[in-house]
């Protein structure tokens, strides 16, 4: 039984009714894991309240109060400042302290379980890795993994954080850009054609910890094939260099094909590939989850990723009193529409470049 920490206070953290982040994702993964019978495998609990203290891990003491100011309805001056604004990525909520605690405090219980000897915990509704010590971002307002791997940080050594969402991972890197002891490591849609506009091959880290930060950017269009290549080219070989004795995972489930906001075209069953790699590890494990903003991906992806987290196989057909059955026949895709020749080919030469570069850095100070 892997803890599994689920508040439902986190389904009021939504910007606004036409926000893509919507609470309907979670609620439908919710019912298809217990559709499968996978919540036998899963110890499901509410996490404990959190500290200030535990946010104040990354983020800075006048932040945290601008987001209770906000979430309380007081006026703050220059909001857009610290990242929210009306017609932006975070538009200010009341109740914003109290749904952003709620992910927050599962990924802290997830973290915690795993520092005190769980091999596995999970909090789904985690990921959020675009916000700043100091600063809103990308739908993200605390940055739940950093806080995981700052957790981790107190047992062990040598942390590594994996991401795989569409968008580049750029709050975790940035917050360990100095660090030696955490690897963070990004395969995502390219900064080139994308939010965040960064995570490209070059930024690898400063000072001791040079070469402790790696980016996998792609280019639109990339398929399964491609992406595993350079996952597998690449990730492996900087885990084996950097000796992690353990992992924060982030499963964005947002490069998928049929995710409305990026351009990379990943099935379910390729995307899970490196799920079942860092499964393979054999390491401890805190799996977060992150994007994806399409209600028929979401829901099936990350079931596979905890089902493969778990070990525990599934039958691809959706069990037919899930509610969404109909829409959410399978976990798997089928089929994945296929790309246009030209957008292929650059898709691989833009991957070939990058691998390049990467394959240079790794070589050279191994
Ligand atoms: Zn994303």
């Amino acid at each position: 039984m892997a803890p599994y920490f689920y508040d439902p206070a986190v389904e009021q953290y939504q910007f606004s009714e036409s926000h893509p982040l919507k609470p309907k994702r979670l609620q439908l993964l919710n019912e298809l894991l217990k559709a499968y019978g996978l919540d036998a495998h899963l110890d499901w609990q509410t996490p404990p309240p959190i500290p200030e203290s535990e946010i104040l891990r990354v983020h800075t003491p006048e932040y945290v109060a601008v987001v209770q100011a906000i979430s309380r309805g007081e006026p703050v001056m220059d909001a857009h400042r610290w990242g929210f604004s009306l017609y932006g990525d975070n538009p200010p909520f009341l109740g914003m302290w109290e749904a952003a605690l709620a992910y927050t405090s599962a990924t802290v219980a997830a973290a915690r379980a795993v520092r005190d000897g769980a091999p596995l915990a999970f909090n789904i509704t985690g990921g959020l890795h675009h916000a700043l010590p100091h600063r809103a971002s990308g739908f993200c307002i605390f940055n739940d993994p950093a806080i995981a791997v700052a957790i981790l940080r107190e047992r062990f050594q040598r942390v590594a954080y994996l991401d795989i969402d569409l968008h580049h991972g750029d709050g975790v890197q940035w917050i360990f850009y100095h660090d030696p002891s955490v690897l963070t490591v990004s395969i995502h849609e390219s900064g080139k054609w994308l939010f965040p506009g960064t995570g490209f091959v070059n930024e690898l880290g400063e000072g001791e910890a040079y070469g402790t930060s790696i980016n996998i950017p792609l280019a639109p269009f990339t398929e399964d094939d491609l992406w595993w290549e350079a996952f597998e080219a690449i990730v492996p070989r900087a885990f084996d260099r950097f000796q992690p004795e353990a992992i924060v995972l982030q499963m964005g489930a947002d490069p998928h094909y049929l995710d409305p906001l990026g351009h990379l075209h990943l099935s379910a069953q390729g995307w899970v590939r490196a799920v079942a790699w860092v499964r393979s590890l054999g390491l401890p494990v805190v799996a977060l989850g992150g994007g994806g903003y399409n209600l028929t991906t979401v829901p099936r992806m990350w079931t596979l990723a905890i089902a493969t987290l778990l070990g525990v196989e599934l039958p691809d057909e959706t069990p037919a009193q899930f509610s969404w059955h109909d829409r959410i026949p399978r976990l798997t895709d089928a089929s994945v529409p296929p790309v246009d020749p030209a957008d292929r080919q650059h898709a691989e030469s833009y991957m070939r470049a990058q691998m390049a570069f990467l394959g240079k850095i790794l070589k050279d100070d191994s």
